[in-house]
């Protein structure tokens, strides 16, 4: 993602009531927070956020907490927020790495994973949000039967996600190579910002769905 740095953004971010300030201490007490028992779902790189703020919209009883590691992107969904206030939505400005000092055992149903950065090179691949060990982390936050969601149009990083599931011990429960043209994996779809654009370059979408 090509970043400009959006004046004031860090600052508006530290003063906003829907960026949790200090996630370390949130672990076990998600549904404290959001006040209710309701599912928790996280996207992992939300850029703008136009994917969970749209999801906590159509669906008010589930709870939602977008993770972004940058400031500048960020900012856009905290506005957002700001204007028009969701209850069942939180954002984090973090590294996904630390993951696991936010969220406990069982804490997540499910993880999205939209048009995460390639790392295309070899030394990088732990960095890709597909991989083996990031599948691990997702593994100790899930609850048993809870999956991770992952779209992008990039075939490479798609491939590289495929061949991480068996050695990770997981496995796919849908998939597609041309998610706009499969009328089942389709339904419901939310689009993203980076979808949106690929896409309507002619860009095929690439999905699944999977659990361990
Ligand atoms: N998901 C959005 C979409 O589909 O429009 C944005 C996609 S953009 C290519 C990837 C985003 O993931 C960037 O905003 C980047 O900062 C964020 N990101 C990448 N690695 C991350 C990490 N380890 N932790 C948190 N955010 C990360």
């Amino acid at each position: 993602m090509r970043l400009r740095n959006v004046t004031g953004s860090r600052e508006a971010i530290a003063k906003s009531d829907y960026v949790i300030h200090n996630p370390q201490e949130c672990q076990g007490k998600w549904h404290e927070i959001f006040g209710n028992d309701n599912p928790v779902r996280i996207e992992i790189g939300m850029g703008k956020g136009r994917f969970i703020t749209e999801l906590a919209r159509q669906n008010p009883d589930v709870n939602y907490v977008g993770i972004e590691k940058f400031s500048s992107v960020l900012i856009r969904g905290v506005q957002k927020q700001e204007e028009d206030p969701l209850l069942n939505l939180y954002f984090i400005r973090m590294d996904a790495e630390e993951i696991t000092s936010v969220f406990g055992t069982d804490e997540v149903d499910r993880i999205y994973l939209n048009f995460s950065d390639p790392w295309p090179k070899d030394r990088h691949a732990k960095r890709r949000l597909p991989s083996r060990e990031f599948l691990r982390r997702y593994g100790e936050i899930l609850i048993p039967e809870g999956v991770v969601e992952f779209k992008t149009d990039n075939s490479d990083l798609f491939q590289f996600a495929l061949e991480e599931l068996e050695p990770a011990g997981w496995k796919i429960l849908q998939m597609t190579k041309d998610l706009h043209n499969d009328m089942q994996m389709m339904q419901g779809n939310v689009m993203t910002e980076y979808e949106e654009r690929f896409s309507s370059k002619g860009n095929p979408i690439y999905k699944y769905i999977v659990t361990r």
